[in-house]
């Protein structure tokens, strides 16, 4: 299920988020810190495809990134991302390639 709360509330907190723990940005080999609300830094964040950003943004809870608890959906959209960047996302690091890297083995 979708997080009812409209985009613009979760955008705001998101960007009003601060660096209140170590926290890396989620694009594979990117060790750039960023605010735990954020799923990363902005040029990963810019290259994953508009359907996943709104994925994420849909499932995403104002507050997950404290208590630790994001939804099922949230965990997809996710995943998702880390599929999208193994199979499409050029330069990915090796060993996130699990299910859609051999969708999608090129050689
Ligand atoms: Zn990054």
């Amino acid at each position: 299920m979708t997080d009812p709360v409209p985009i613009d509330a979760k955008v705001a907190h998101v960007r009003a988020a601060d660096q209140v723990r170590a926290h890396a940005c989620h694009w594979p080999g990117c060790d750039q810190q960023v605010a735990p609300a954020r799923w990363g830094c902005l040029s990963h964040w810019y290259r994953l495809p508009p359907r996943i950003r709104s994925a994420i943004w849909r499932a995403y809870r104002i507050g997950q990134e404290s208590d630790g608890r994001p939804s099922a959906d949230y965990l997809a959209a996710a995943r998702a991302a880390q599929d999208w960047i193994a199979c499409c996302g050029g330069g990915a690091a090796a060993g996130v390639a699990d299910r859609q890297g051999k969708l999608f083995d090129e050689g």
